[in-house]
């Protein structure tokens, strides 16, 4: 359905068009030659454009770059600022805790009733810090291999959570399992150390757990990083149901899902895990990581004299737990994403989600989306893929590049690694109307159509 000539020439006039009007950004960029792939972290130069835009400032659901451009943002850090950027309440928490110490390494009293929120919001209650979602994954990981004396764990194909070694394994084109296109210095064989099942797929998670090796199932309850891929009906409670009868535990990464309400898929889909993790979200921008375990794995755990949870065990880091990540997710809890907060974003989610649908219809594109509370997302494939694999299969770059580019250059901007779009406590619904009018400019020209925007 699409002209691939077409989708060229106006890639490439975007990009051009997006050169000229950043050149500060691209000046910037230019002279960073100190660090390593000119960005503080490699990941940055996933653009659209070449170049990414510079920072100047963010407030609530705004971007400003360097070069002065306001843009919407449904990015939000991929996440990171689903409180909004720079949310009031945690600024004001925050500042004041910036002069009352900050690595100390003694706890607040108000870490505790950040660990009784979330086990009010999750329903699992016993919970630690982390300074990141990944590392809350590979903690929770090894206390579950250290309870049940099992090696292996299993993730869904196309997953993802974090930089988790053990988590870069896929289901390959032959059925088998190897690993990861892209996985940089794997320290062993992941098919070695974890197994892999596609989403939507209870048979093949009941044959690789038949092994009796696993010691935890890790997953999101829908896949988020690869589009949204959705449980079928029956889906998630065959995964509790082959997880208990396999001795297995398993593991709600609810990093991205936390979208779908104030306690995640979890609440909201009565999920009964052994463990929840998260990140990101939770912290209001100031990073955090966190994991919370079920009264009996937790109990089981304390029973254990001969697994060091205190020392030098392999769970733990100096600033884990800091003072400044437990206020911050105090004030993102109790101030900013509220019950009340999730269902307005959630509303906006759903009226971004009609309005991409409607672009699509009038197309006829075979193109899908899929909302999960506050997020949506789109895929260039109809009907939404069931799987993570089949998922991956219909990616195409420079369409996503096109859109992205476009997007950007008319003040909107979508996350990097996929056609992602996140509402904020602070996303209005004209917020939502100027991307459905860039968006159906945008597909209004790739199709040939007239130009508005
Ligand atoms: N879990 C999930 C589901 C994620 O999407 C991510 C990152 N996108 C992570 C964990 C890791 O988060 P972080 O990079 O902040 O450690």
């Amino acid at each position: 359905m699409i002209d691939r000539a077409r989708l060229t020439a106006l890639l490439a006039r975007e990009r051009a068009a997006y050169a000229d009007r950043n050149p500060r950004s691209a000046a910037a960029y230019a002279r960073a030659e100190y660090l390593f792939g000119r960005v503080p972290m490699t990941w940055m130069n996933k653009t659209a454009a070449g170049f990414p835009i510079y920072l100047d400032t963010a407030r609530g659901a705004r971007v400003t770059d360097v070069d002065g451009h306001e843009y919407v943002d449904f990015c939000l850090g991929d996440t990171g600022a689903m409180a909004g950027h720079s949310p009031a309440p945690v600024i004001e928490a925050v500042t004041r805790r910036l002069s009352g110490g900050l690595a100390t390494m003694l706890p607040t009293e108000e870490a505790a009733e950040v660990g009784a929120e979330l086990a009010r919001r999750f329903g699992v209650p016993q919970w630690s810090f982390a300074l990141t979602a990944t590392d809350a994954n590979r903690w929770a990981i090894r206390l579950l291999r250290a309870v049940t004396g099992r090696p292996r764990i299993l993730v869904n194909s196309y997953c993802y959570h974090g930089s988790v070694d053990e988590s870069l394994i896929v289901v390959g084109p032959d059925g088998r399992a190897r690993s990861r296109d892209g996985n940089v210095g794997a320290p062993y064989d992941v098919t070695q150390t974890s197994r892999v099942a596609e989403y939507n797929d209870l048979d093949g998670l009941a044959r690789e757990l038949a092994h009796g090796d696993v010691a935890a199932v890790l997953m999101e309850p829908a896949l988020t990083n690869i589009g949204i891929v959705l449980p079928e009906p029956g889906y998630l409670a065959g995964v509790r149901a082959l997880t208990r009868e396999h001795g297995t535990y398993l593991i709600n990464d609810e990093t991205h899902t936390f979208s779908a309400g104030p306690g995640g898929a979890t609440a909201a889909w009565s999920l009964e895990p052994d463990v929840v993790t998260i990140g990101k979200a939770i912290g209001g921008g100031i990073p955090i990581g966190a994991y919370g375990l079920s009264a009996a794995l937790s109990a089981l755990l304390s029973e254990r004299s001969d697994l060091d949870l205190v020392d030098m065990g392999g769970v733990g880091g100096t600033l884990a737990g800091n003072p400044l990540s437990l206020t911050a997710a105090h004030a993102t809890l109790r101030q900013v994403l509220t019950d009340a907060a999730f269902a307005g974003m959630i509303e906006v989610a759903t009226a971004f989600a009609a309005g991409v649908r409607k672009t699509i219809d009038e197309y006829a594109l075979p193109w899908s989306v899929n909302q999960l509370g506050a997020r949506v997302e789109y895929r260039f494939v109809s009907p939404a893929p069931r799987t993570g694999g089949e998922s991956a299969a219909h990616a195409d770059a420079d369409l996503e590049d096109y859109l992205h580019v476009y997007l950007a250059n008319r003040g909107v901007l979508l996350t990097p690694f996929h056609n992602m779009a996140l509402a904020c406590p602070q996303t209005t619904a004209d917020d939502v109307a100027r991307h459905h009018e860039v968006f159906a400019a945008a597909v209004a020209e790739l199709m040939g159509g007239p130009t508005t925007a």
